[in-house]
């Protein structure tokens, strides 16, 4: 016996501390929706999360209409040959006729406009001729045609009544279009939760500021900021805090009064200088700390107060990997949406890893190459270091390798995360 609980010892084995799917699980066990509702106009609804249900009040379209420029018919007037017939009427979009369609004549019609009362069926207007005789016109229809073609018919968008987006569901520029074309100009979305965002360490400085040897400009602030921009908050940059115990914990408690999430690098291990650790356990409680992961072993997730508090390693890497595995599924919970699981394929490896530690889950920087053949192959950034944002600007996404493998050769089968299902763009 040590004496230390398994949750604080830092020389613990990759199979003691917690794996990624337990992490993942224990995150989306612990938090709930917390954003309220506010009514925004759809022209400011990008990429908010939904806060009610949209149904549609009427049919999408709302009347059979035509699909292209041409002539409308009765099918039933067609015969072997095709149709001769007078045009009786004309139609443009935004117009309506409720004069019925005669037996055995046409409508003149433009795309949109709505189909004649008896009309079914609607010719193209370039495989059609026109003819005149005795001061009238007519159409010659060519056979060949179904019924029903080229005619759009009421609701078949939308039928009225139907479901189109539920709650929670991230509104993309499709879904503004769905939603105005039912004709609502406001809508009910979730709130932007508050988030703050705090960087620490003695060592870190500002872009614009001047360095010293021993000193690191703040690049997690604005990773984190950017990968923040994904999702529906509002964020508050808190600056850099010293690696001072006290200012940290009084920093924190202060922040967790105001925000409803503070997610902080840096300081998150067991070290002398790292605080972040204590000051979660004295002011709240901690759910989770120690991952089998690499990069990113420490992150913290835990609350004070109403406040949930997610606290990233300094390394970017390491800092970039937990965000968007762990913290971004939170965050968008919390916002009133899913627990969001990345998007993934599985690729070709285009490399060998003759060695991995078994029971840990380990993320790569990947990026997609194209063999000889036109195949598609996920290779890795060959550089290891998880201060190395060359290698998460040269990826194209993560390679995630589960625990029990312990070796990978060319062409095995890997799963490929694209930075664009996480939302980065
Ligand atoms: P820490 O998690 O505080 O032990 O930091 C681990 C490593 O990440 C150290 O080399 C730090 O200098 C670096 N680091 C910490 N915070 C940041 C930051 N905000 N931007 C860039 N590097 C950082
Ligand atoms: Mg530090």
């Amino acid at each position: 016996m040590t004496g230390k609980t398994l949750l604080d010892d830092c020389f613990l084995h990759d199979k003691d501390r917690l794996r990624h799917h337990e992490a993942l699980t224990i995150l989306e066990e612990r938090v709930s929706r917390l954003a309220n509702q506010e009514t925004v106009r759809l022209e400011d609804a990008l990429e908010r999360l939904l806060a009610e249900t949209i149904t549609a009040p009427r049919n999408i379209p709302l009347a059979d209409n035509s699909a292209v420029d041409g002539y409308a018919f009765r099918h039933a007037d067609f015969d072997d040959a095709g149709g001769f017939f007078p045009l009786q009427q004309r139609i443009a979009a935004g117009h309506t006729s409720d004069l019925e369609l005669a037996p055995w004549a046409a409508a003149r019609i433009f795309t949109g406009a709505v189909m004649p009362p008896g009309a079914d069926t609607v010719a193209m207007q370039e495989d059609c001729e026109t003819h005149q005789q005795d001061g009238k016109d007519f159409v010659i229809i060519p056979q060949g045609l179904k019924k029903g073609a080229n005619c759009r018919r009421a609701g078949e968008d939308v039928a009225e009544g139907a479901t189109i987006l539920g709650e929670g569901q991230r509104l993309r520029p499709q879904d503004l279009a769905a939603i105005a074309s039912t004709g609502q100009a406001e809508i009910s979305v979730f709130r932007k939760l508050k988030v703050a965002l705090v960087s620490t360490g003695d060592e870190l400085r500002r872009p614009g500021d001047l360095i010293t040897v021993g000193d690191v400009y703040d690049s997690n602030h604005f990773l984190l900021r950017g990968l923040c921009a994904t999702l529906p908050l509002e964020i508050t940059d808190l600056g850099i805090i010293r690696d001072d115990a006290v200012l940290v914990e009084r920093t924190l408690k202060e922040t967790a009064q105001t925000f409803d999430v503070v997610l902080t690098t840096g300081g998150a291990s067991r070290g002398e200088e790292d605080h972040m650790l204590t000051a979660l356990d004295r002011l709240g409680n901690r759910h989770m700390w120690q991952l089998a992961i690499k990069p990113g072993r420490p992150m913290m997730f835990g609350q004070i107060g109403a406040c949930t508090f997610l606290g990233l390693p300094g390394n970017p890497v390491a800092a970039m990997v937990c965000f968007l595995n762990y913290v971004r599924p939170v965050l968008n919970v919390l916002a009133g949406g899913d627990f969001l699981q990345p998007q993934s394929f599985l690729i070709p490896a285009a490399f060998d890893v003759p060695k991995k530690k078994p029971d840990r889950r380990e993320f790569y920087r990947g990026f997609l190459q194209t063999d000889d053949e036109g195949r598609t192959l996920a290779n890795k950034f060959m550089r290891d270091g998880s201060g190395l944002i060359t290698g998460l600007r040269e990826a194209d996404g993560l390679i995630e390798i589960p625990e029990e493998v312990t070796e990978i050769r060319r062409g095995d089968l890997v799963r490929f995360l694209p930075f664009s299902g996480f939302g980065i763009r």
